[in-house]
């Protein structure tokens, strides 16, 4: 029987091998190995594809979580609320300011941060809030701008899974004040390497962030701010520019997988499908299912050649890094989901009938289970 690969980040560089090897030369011919024209044009690339002013590529998404909170000068004695449900990346950033994490559960829906909750959790001392687009699907966002406009507070989207999903007519990226993007290889738009990007439409946050991340300079060896250094190499830059042109369409093939996964999977016994909010466009970073018998229906897969992941085992709050302040914290929506979920595989290098394949396998695995 085939077997189908979860992911395969080799998959777009064996897809656009010529495009990229040319992206090569150029930098290494250009003699700009930080910095550079290859590094400015993919920041306006991406800033414009976002449809915001400002991209300022970094390091890696965790920094580009971090940099725009210490930016707003967010540290001890501040709270930021965020998902309860995300990757550790959305916690530990917070953390690494000194402010305090206030998690809210999850929507049970949509897996997404429940917007009751939110503002629930708002207090005296609440200066942002990290809405994370999970999994590709889009935070309704309307409500949060509302709610961050009465209270005055920073909205910092972790647009790290999320790269051309859409709330309504606006894109992911252009939701918030702010928003941070990973290009860790296995995101949807993936670098040959680690990379990040904030994107925003704020002169003045923009200009702060490309400081922190640049020694604290704006112009060489005068040192204005406490910077550090975190930077997108300009042979990432290159190789995101032609990834970028080709991002909209690995984001219709994953949808396609999705719309198969969703039909050839609906009413299945005990089964529980994705679901998005209403009038959001998600990109299918992961299709995340979720079963109560989930540890033996996974092994079932792995015998059937379907491999699958989860996203994510362990709740942050029962992690070792944050067991200690948040142990006792009772999210349960978030506990469910962890004890529950299964990743699909998913993404451009799955063909349609491979999906259709895929799904009849699961099929068949659930109803032996
Ligand atoms: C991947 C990820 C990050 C961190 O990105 P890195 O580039 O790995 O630092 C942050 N938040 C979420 C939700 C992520 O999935």
């Amino acid at each position: 029987m085939t077997g189908f690969s979860f992911l395969d980040v080799g998959y777009t560089y064996r897809a656009l091998q010529a495009e990229m090897d040319t992206a090569y030369r150029a930098v290494m011919d250009s003699g700009f190995y930080v910095g550079g024209a290859a590094l400015d044009r993919f920041e306006a690339d991406f800033a414009a594809w976002c449809g915001v002013r400002h991209c300022i590529a970094l390091g890696n998404g965790l920094e580009a979580l971090i940099l725009p909170l210490r930016a707003r000068g967010i540290g001890p004695g501040d709270e930021v609320i965020v998902p309860a449900n995300t990757f550790i990346a959305t916690w530990l950033a917070v953390a690494q300011t000194g402010a305090r994490i206030v998690p809210v559960d999850a929507d049970p829906a949509t897996m997404n941060i429940d917007l009751d909750g939110v503002a629930r959790a708002i207090t005296a001392r609440t200066k942002a809030i990290i809405p994370v687009h999970l999994y590709g699907a889009p935070v309704a966002s309307a409500g949060l701008r509302d709610l961050a406009q009465a209270h005055g507070l920073f909205v910092l989207e972790d647009a790290a899974q999320a790269h051309g999903g859409m709330d309504g007519d606006r894109k992911v990226g252009a939701l918030g004040h702010a928003a941070a993007f990973s290009f860790y290889p296995g995101k949807n738009l993936g670098a040959f390497g680690d990379g990040g990007a904030l994107v925003t439409d704020d002169d003045t946050l923009a200009d702060t962030v490309r400081m922190l991340g640049n020694y604290g300079a704006r112009v060489k060896y005068h040192h204005d701010l406490p910077g550090g250094n975190s930077r997108l190499d300009p042979l990432q830059a290159a190789f995101l520019s032609v990834k970028l042109k080709h991002l909209d369409t690995w984001t219709a093939r994953r949808r396609a997988i999705a719309a198969v996964y969703d039909q050839a999977l609906a009413g299945l016994p005990d089964l529980r499908l994705p679901q998005v909010a209403a009038g959001t466009a998600p990109v299918w970073h992961l299709y995340v299912i979720r079963h109560p018998r989930r540890d033996a229906l996974q092994s079932a897969l792995a015998a059937l050649g379907v491999p699958t992941a989860l996203h994510y085992p362990v709740p942050n709050h029962h992690s070792g890094a944050f067991r200690a302040d948040y142990g006792h914290l009772s999210l349960p929506v978030t506990e469910d989901i962890c004890a529950t979920c299964l990743s699909l595989p998913i993404g451009p290098h799955l063909s349609v009938a491979d999906t259709e394949e895929i799904a009849a396998r699961i099929g068949l695995a659930l109803r032996a289970l």
